[in-house]
Order: structure tokens, then C-alpha cells, then sequence
């Protein structure tokens, strides 16, 4: 047996780790993305088939990690030119303070603040990010750290779901879903729901179905969009619809993208959507994933100025925030919907479980000195996360998030986001110009309204996609012929194999296509090459010829 308790053994194992981290930190954009197959069928048979008796002890377990277990997984995906999905970084203080977090391990959602800060470093964190899309603090008083923006959406419908059945018409005041379940009035319509939409995210079906809404076609119904742009609700449509359901009692639940995941494009009208819905009593959630944070470009920023009209809103900590999974963000400004999900009825609550129950309150009034906007929750009186979210335990996943905020400030972010979206506009240009590519997201230029005060600092580049991601296909001059349906696919194998980019392959229109989504800080950062390496494994592929 080893000692668990070795100082020695734990010493050594972290001056290991420690040297792998330094290694990755300064080496990650020249690793190759994939490792190879023949290792990672070597790391795969160097599982241990079952438990053994006794175990390895610290130092060995953490030797096989590093040498055998780590290279069978992709090696750099938080690394520059990972373009698949929309996977983000994470920041070197983001990083480090992971592994604080994991040192400590503090579970945060039982002790009261007199025991720990950690609540309030959550509730600060959700407010920094507020603070950096431009959103008031107390726009939205319900806020917590979820596992990502699929956690986050599963709250927004959740809420809504209780929204819409407290107001419905043919059930008695305030009735509560959360409490008592599906009601059986024969008046309520059937489906009792639905969602108005117009490409939801695929989480948004996942989520209506978890919360009791329902997935079908007959709940969620794709809306008309405006004939030159499909992100944009055509608003007289959604008006007449809104107002026949209305009519019924139906409850409207209309969910609003902001950040498109294969094209990176936002449409347009959310201030109108928001309006429709306030008049027709319907609950707007807005799924901002990754897309609010493009506002921090100042010439995107009208497509994200509105989210503060939202009902819920869902952002993403782990992807271009760049901290590490999982990490997503959830607000509403309808506190009391999301306590009633979550908060048991104290009379029942174990009294470890009340510590902490105080409401959310902005500063009263004779704290008008206070350095603090308004809408800052004071740490006393910060929920715990246990009445606000899924978990009864967790992770203290405030931690990395405040770290990152507080390293980068707003300019940081600002810098990586129009860094990113730059990168992304020069790949646009050189796919638009390419004989072997189609651009398959252009955006006219005309639909970016570019202001006096922009005009400062850079030359404003014509923009030729809507943000941070490059959608397109292989043309005929290629060798991935168009008339084969698997061309797209054979591209994205052809372009990942290679191990200096990777990409992720999509349908589009009912054709396969291929996305490049820029969003790791590290990407086109001063002298790394990415920009050579990128050019250089499109063109050569393109051509067919040997990277
Ligand atoms: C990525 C994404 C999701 C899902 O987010 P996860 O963090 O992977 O759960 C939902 N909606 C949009 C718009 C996204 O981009």
C-alpha cells in the first residue's frame, strides 16, 4: 500500500503536473490537434480492464495519466486553431484558478456567508458579466452558474412554464406547475404550451422536453421569417399569432437566438419581439450562448443591446468567455419563478438548507453612497444557489469565471472578441475569393450600420460574415466534387487529419457544409502563425496537394 498521506509522493506529482502545464501553456499551438490513431488505440488498451484490489498510489496513478491515459485524448482543442463547434479557450488565470477551485473543493451551496464567501463571489461574478454586455444588475435579479447554456435554456423553460400556467386563464390564480403538477382542466387547450420560434438551438428541444412542454412539431413551431432574412421574425406573423393564442389561453413561450450557430448571423428585431410579447403576455427567453458576447465589438453591438428585454436569458461561460467547461449563466428578471421551482416550502426545508434564505435586495435607500450599482446583491443576502438552480451540490464554478473577469477587465474581452471576429472575416475572404470554396454566410455590408465614433482607432474592415464564424463548402474546382453528397464530410477529415486546424462539418439548407467558429483567445494573437498555418492548410486542400 502507499500512503495517501505522502507529502513526498504528492510533492512530486505536482512538480509533474506542473511541468506538463508549463509545457502546454507555451507549446499548445504547435501540438498537433488530434494524436494519432495508433495512439490512441495504445492509450485505449492501457486501460485498466477492472478495479483492481490495491491500488497505484498517487505517484504512479498520476505518471499514467500524463504518459498514457492524457495522449489518447485531442490535444489541443482549447489550443488556437480548434475550430469546431463554438469551443472557446481558457484563460491562463481562468486555468489556474480551476485548479484552485478543485484544491479546495468546496461545495457551494450549503454554508452561510458568515462561513464563506463563495456565494458572493458567484453573485459578484454573474454581475461582472452583466456589467460587460451592457445590462443594468437589476434588470435581472435571478441569476445563477449553470453546466452550460443547455443547463441554462432547461431554467428559462422551466420558468416560463411556470409563468404561463400562473396566468393562464382557465386555472386559478398563481397556480403553480412547480408545486402541482399538470393540472386536468378539460378548458386548458391542448397543447397547453408552445414555443414560437425560428432555429432553435437543438438544447431548446431538449430542455422543452425535460420541463414537461413537449418537443414535437405541434409544440415547437418554426416561424415565418423575413424573405431576406431568416433570422428576422417576420412581426406581423408573430403578431397574429400571439393574438389567436391569446385568444385560446394557449401559453407562448417565444424563444429568440442571438448567435446563430452555424452561420454566427443574429437577425434582427429582437426590441419589437420583446414588445410583441409584453402586449400578448407571452415570455420571452433569449438564448445568447455564445452571440451576446459579440456585442463587445462595437459595430455588433446593436444586435445585442436589446437582451436586457428578455423574461430569461442564457449566456455560456465556457465558450467565448474562455473559461473552463462546464459553465453556463441563467437569468431572469421573474425571481420568484425560479425560487418556486427550487426553494422547498421552508415549513419542510432541513434546517441546514434555510441558512441563507434571505430575498435578494438592491441597496436600500441609506446606502445611497454605496459604490455599488443598483441590482448588487449584498453578500448576507445572496440566495443560496440551492434555491436558484438543478444541483444540491456543486463545484465552486464562480471561481474561474471571476478569475478570468477580473484578469481580462472589459477591454480584455473586447480585444479577443473583435480579435476573433477579424480572424474569422479573413478566412471569410479568402474562402470568398478561393476558386475551390463557396462562401456560404455572406452578409451584405450595408446591413452594418457603421457610426461617427467607430470610425476611431482601425481602419473598419468590410464586413463579409455576420461574426466569428466562416460557413462554406467545396466547389466543383476542388477535389471534393459538390455532385457527392459526402463532399463536405470528406473536406472536414481531409482538413482535421492534417492536425494544424480543426473544424466541424454542418447541414445547411439540406446540403453538408463546413464551419470554422473563431473563438479561443489565443487565435491570430501577435506572431503565433496562425493566420500562415490556416491559409496554408485550406489552400493546399483545397488543391488537393500535401499539408
Ligand atoms: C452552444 C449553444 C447551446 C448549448 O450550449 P452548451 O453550453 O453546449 O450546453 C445552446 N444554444 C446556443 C445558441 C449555443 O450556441
Amino acid at each position: 500500500m502507499t500512503d495517501p498521506l505522502s507529502q513526498e509522493e504528492f510533492t512530486s506529482s505536482l512538480t509533474r503536473i506542473v511541468s506538463h502545464l508549463q509545457t502546454r501553456h507555451s507549446e499548445l499551438s504547435q501540438l498537433s490537434i488530434l494524436s494519432s490513431p495508433t495512439t490512441i488505440s495504445q492509450s485505449l488498451s492501457s486501460l485498466p480492464t477492472t478495479l483492481s484490489s490495491d491500488g497505484l498510489g498517487t505517484s504512479k496513478t498520476i505518471q499514467y495519466l500524463l504518459s498514457s491515459l492524457l495522449p489518447g485524448i485531442l490535444q489541443a482543442q482549447n489550443g488556437p486553431r480548434y475550430f469546431g463547434f463554438v469551443i472557446g479557450g481558457v484563460t491562463p488565470a481562468a486555468q489556474l484558478a480551476d485548479i484552485l477551485a478543485g484544491s479546495h473543493d468546496e461545495n457551494v451551496q450549503v454554508a452561510g456567508s458568515e462561513e464563506t464567501i463563495s456565494t458572493a463571489v458567484e453573485q459578484r461574478a454573474l454581475e461582472m458579466i452583466l456589467d460587460l454586455v451592457g445590462i443594468e444588475r437589476s434588470t435581472f435579479m435571478g441569476r445563477t452558474i449553470t453546466t452550460g447554456a443547455t443547463g441554462s435554456n432547461v431554467l428559462g423553460l422551466a420558468c416560463a412554464r411556470d409563468y404561463l400556467y400562473a396566468h393562464s386563464p382557465h386555472l386559478p390564480p398563481n397556480y403553480s406547475y412547480a408545486q402541482d403538477g399538470p393540472p386536468s382542466t378539460p378548458a386548458l387547450p391542448s397543447p397547453p404550451i408552445i414555443i414560437l420560434s425560428l432555429h432553435p438551438h437543438f438544447s431548446i428541444a431538449k430542455a422543452a422536453s425535460l420541463v414537461g412542454i413537449g418537443s414535437s412539431s405541434s409544440i415547437i413551431h418554426q416561424m415565418p421569417a423575413l424573405p431576406d432574412d431568416e433570422l428576422a421574425f417576420d412581426l406581423s406573423a408573430l403578431e397574429a399569432r400571439l393574438k389567436a393564442e391569446k385568444e385560446v389561453g394557449r401559453g407562448v413561450i417565444v424563444v429568440y437566438g442571438v448567435g446563430e450557430v452555424n452561420t454566427g448571423a443574429f437577425g434582427s428585431g429582437l426590441a419589437q419581439v420583446a414588445d410583441l410579447c409584453k402586449q400578448y403576455a407571452a415570455w420571452l427567453h433569449v438564448d445568447a450562448a455564445f452571440g451576446g458576447f459579440a456585442g463587445l465589438m462595437p459595430q455588433l453591438a446593436h444586435y445585442t443591446k436589446d437582451m436586457d428585454k428578455a423574461d430569461s436569458l442564457t449566456l455560456d461561460g465556457h465558450k467565448w468567455l474562455q473559461v473552463p467547461y462546464d459553465c453556463g449563466l441563467f437569468y431572469t428578471r421573474h425571481v420568484s419563478f425560479l425560487t418556486n421551482i427550487f426553494q422547498p416550502p421552508s415549513a419542510s426545508a432541513p434546517a441546514y438548507l434555510a441558512v441563507n434564505k434571505s430575498t435578494l435586495t438592491g441597496p436600500t435607500a441609506d446606502e445611497d453612497e454605496s459604490p455599488f450599482p443598483e441590482g448588487t446583491v449584498r453578500a448576507q443576502d445572496v440566495t443560496s444557489p440551492l434555491y436558484v438552480g438543478i444541483e444540491n451540490s456543486r463545484r465552486f464554478r464562480a471561481l474561474p469565471l471571476i478569475a478570468s473577469l477580473i484578469s481580462l477587465g472589459k477591454e480584455g474581452y473586447r480585444e479577443i472578441i473583435t480579435r476573433n471576429i477579424l480572424f474569422a472575416r479573413r478566412i471569410a475572404t479568402l474562402i470568398s475569393q478561393s476558386t475551390e470554396y463557396e462562401l456560404l454566410n455572406p452578409t451584405p455590408p450595408s446591413s452594418f450600420p457603421v457610426s461617427e465614433g467607430q470610425q476611431d482607432k482601425k481602419k473598419i474592415e468590410i464586413p463579409i460574415i455576420p461574426s466569428n464564424i466562416v460557413l462554406f463548402r467545396p466547389t466543383a474546382s476542388s477535389p471534393f466534387s459538390p455532385d457527392d453528397p459526402t463532399s463536405s464530410a470528406r473536406l472536414v477529415m481531409a482538413i482535421n487529419r492534417t492536425g494544424k486546424m480543426y473544424v466541424s462539418g454542418t447541414r445547411w439548407r439540406g446540403l453538408g457544409a463546413v464551419r470554422i467558429a473563431v473563438s479561443n483567445w489565443r487565435t491570430g494573437v501577435e506572431g503565433e502563425g496562425d493566420w500562415e498555418i490556416v491559409r496554408d492548410v485550406l489552400e493546399k486542400i483545397g488543391k488537393g496537394e500535401e499539408v
